[in-house]
């Protein structure tokens, strides 16, 4: 038999900055992502995060690791611009948006699965949204109120990062020399920079929308607090993988584990692995939702680009290598796309061959056998090469080239290639046994006949009267009815805008 033994999954881990062999602790492992903050569309950038844990889930489903993955849903407690005290990031777009602040926080949760869908990203076990654990979030403050690790300010509860000696190690940065807190507002009282609120009362005289009772007045929670209790609910006190994008390295990722460990107090690192993406390049800025104006996978759909073309556009960079967001980068990805769907559709079906063990399997049976009853050692080699590159620190710009490699191989059998694709397709998830090679492009509205040009326009002016008249309700039904027929209309300062959704 060709089998393997496979190469020992490496994992770059940012505490210590150092690779190392990932051997799970528990049977499923535990992983757990930073979720989107759900008051606006997630831009390209964000999606970067979700592609790259999707890619931890496939490396470790290829090395037979079963996994618990939980995403949290951001619905309450994001106050805006990471600060301690400002207004609440959804309570902020719902006063914009003149919608309630659920209604703002599904809409965009659903715009969220849209395009993890579209990105064929592997669904988590859970999406836990913190509005749903504000009741553990609170006896979790408590607590650490209880054990000392906390101090009382008008403005809320605030965690004393004095307290803990190794604050900070993840973002290997002395506690006061912190670069990412130096550019949070003052708030009075607080005894260092790094401190931050683990519950924000309520001022006097600016009642928040979403607010809970606690001992420390009405409010609402601190934004690092969920994902430590979240996780902690759904994964147990340990686990394996934490994965987020690069920037929360630097201050929501300490906060998590100086509260954690702090709450668990057994002296044991709270999480093994801290795995970060870079950011993804938009220009010289980093494409932060803040900002504003970042495009969104919608936009590339719109502009006729496939979802996979992104996401092999994403997977030809490594995920800790920053990225040059361009239109040149996706019209080569498209291209690219195009060529390896024109070439392998010949060879569909593709077996499944999700795991080292299924792919190996396959090349050892009989339908691996070439002409002369040899095994294809053509395609053992390329299966070789995948599992190596997915196994040093998820190689996917390797992965793809092997590919590219092994379908130009003359010496490779039908049947071996359609095992490395399969194992390919698996590792990477560009869905390459159903893509069609049109990359079905989307309905522009010249496509458009004019009867339904016409109905949409009419529906349109419709919302707009509706709400010139302040009639949200309704103006949120024409919504939700043009929204049904794929169309999406966007507020402008110049007046609404739609487009025909992917
Ligand atoms: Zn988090």
């Amino acid at each position: 038999m060709i089998v393997t033994d496979g190469h020992q999954l490496r994992l770059y881990n940012s505490l210590g900055r150092q690779m190392e062999d990932f051997v799970p602790s528990a049977d499923p492992s535990g992983m757990y992502s930073c979720g989107p903050t759900v008051y606006a569309y997630p831009h390209l950038g964000n999606m970067r995060a979700y592609v790259f844990a999707d890619t931890v889930r496939r490396a470790l489903r290829w090395k037979d690791i079963r996994v618990r993955h939980v995403v949290n849903i951001t619905d309450v407690g994001h106050a805006v611009a990471d600060t301690d005290t400002g207004e609440d990031k959804v309570e902020a777009a719902a006063a914009r948006e003149r919608r309630s602040v659920q209604q703002i926080a599904e809409f965009y949760t659903r715009a969220f699965f849209d395009d993890i869908e579209a990105l064929n990203i592997l669904p988590a076990a859970e999406y836990p949204r913190a509005s749903a654990y504000v009741g553990q979030m609170i006896e979790f403050a408590a607590t650490l109120e209880e054990k000392g690790y906390t101090y009382r300010l008008p403005s809320g509860l605030y965690f004393d990062t004095a307290r803990d000696p190794r604050y900070g190690e993840l973002a290997q940065l002395h506690a006061e020399g912190q670069r990412e807190a130096a550019r949070l507002e003052q708030v009075p009282g607080r005894r260092r920079k790094t401190d931050f609120a683990l519950w924000r009362t309520e001022q006097p005289g600016r009642r928040r929308v979403l607010r809970w009772d606690s001992p420390w007045g009405w409010g609402a929670p601190g934004w690092h607090l969920e994902c430590s209790v979240m996780s902690i609910a759904l994964l147990g006190p340990h686990f394996d993988i934490h994965t987020g994008g690069v920037d929360h390295r630097e201050l929501h990722h300490i906060n998590e584990i100086a509260q954690s460990e702090a709450y668990l107090g057994d002296g044991r690192p709270w999480v093994r692995f801290w795995l970060h993406n870079e950011f993804l390049q938009l220009g010289a800025a980093k494409m932060a939702k803040s900002a504003g104006g970042a495009p969104r996978l919608a936009d590339l759909t719109s502009a006729g680009y496939h979802p996979m073309a992104f996401r092999l556009f994403l997977l030809g960079g490594h995920y800790r290598s920053q990225l040059d967001f361009t239109i040149e980068a996706m019209d080569a990805a498209q291209a690219a796309l195009r060529r390896l769907a024109v070439r392998i559709q010949p060879l569909r079906p593709l077996p499944a061959a999700d795991t080292l063990a299924a792919a190996t399997g396959l090349m050892a049976g009989p339908a691996a056998a070439g002409p002369a009853g040899q095994h294809d050692s053509a395609a053992a080699r390329a299966l070789d090469l995948m599992d190596a590159a997915i196994a040093a620190d998820l190689n996917t710009p390797k992965i793809l080239a092997v590919l590219q490699d092994a379908l130009r191989d003359p010496a490779i059998t039908p049947d071996g290639l359609r095992t490395v694709t399969a194992a390919a397709d698996a590792l990477l998830g560009l869905s390459l046994a159903t893509l069609d090679p049109d990359l079905e492009q989307r309905r522009s509205a010249e496509e458009l006949a004019p009867e339904e040009l016409h109905a949409i326009e009419q529906l349109v002016a419709e919302r707009t009267q509706a709400r010139k008249e302040r009639d949200w309700t309704r103006a949120d039904l024409i919504r939700a009815q043009l929204e049904q027929q794929g169309v999406e209309v966007t507020d402008t300062p110049e007046g609404p805008v739609w487009q025909l959704r992917g």
